[in-house]
């Protein structure tokens, strides 16, 4: 536990026993161990030797820790970082890093996401948009799904006169096999509220974003 703390140092107290929070229990660790120790002999691999010994703890952490989603909640994030506010322009947090797993393969989709609301009174912590993304991307998830989740949950804890959130993002189950396809982006958007009504706020966030 002691790495842990040290590791997240940057983070304040309670965003570090929300990551506590967010481990699972000590039982199920131990049935994903195994599972991994089961799927590296069904490849033909030897879990006994050297280099793989400790692969199934490793590799049950680290899936612990992006599915770490499935035990969080936006309202445990956002918290009280919820200010009142008379602004009443676009306000975008741009190239949000993202990194998720692709529920079809379990492997990784990897790229940014774009959010963005107009305030109607409140506006959130710009940190809390980039751990609302966190929230639903540690899932294993599919980016139309994630997009969507990520702008009905801004529309939810702010009731903002609208929400865009638009994600680009390149998918490991399309680069690695199959199509091959290295370079193919896959861009998916949900606009809400003003954005989806307005084509004048539509086409200033476009411009924001560089598009
Ligand atoms: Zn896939």
């Amino acid at each position: 536990m002691a790495i842990l703390r040290n590791r997240n140092s940057d983070l304040d107290s309670r965003e570090r026993l929300t990551r506590e929070v967010n481990r699972l229990a000590d039982k199920k660790i131990d049935s994903i161990e195994q599972a991994y120790r089961d799927l590296l002999e069904a490849i033909g691999e030897n879990p006994e030797r050297q280099g793989l010994t400790k692969t199934p703890a490793r590799a049950a952490r680290a899936l612990e820790f992006l599915t770490q989603g499935y035990r969080q909640s936006v309202a445990e994030i956002v918290n009280d970082a919820i200010y009142d506010s008379d602004a009443s322009e676009i306000i975008l947090v741009k190239d949000i890093e993202l990194y998720s797993m692709c529920e079809h393969h379990l492997l990784p989709f990897i790229g940014r996401a774009h959010v963005a609301y107009i305030p109607n009174g409140k506006v959130i912590g710009l940190s809390k948009m980039a751990r609302m993304v966190d929230v639903f991307a540690r899932r294993l998830q599919i980016q139309e799904n994630l997009t969507t989740q990520v702008a009905d949950a801004l529309m939810d804890v702010l009731s903002p006169e609208g929400v865009a959130v638009v994600i680009e993002a390149k998918h490991l189950c399309m680069m690695m096999r199959g199509v091959e396809k290295q370079n193919s982006i896959m861009k998916t958007s949900c606009l809400l509220g003003c954005f989806k009504d307005s084509a004048t706020t539509r086409s200033e966030f476009l411009s924001l974003l560089g598009k």
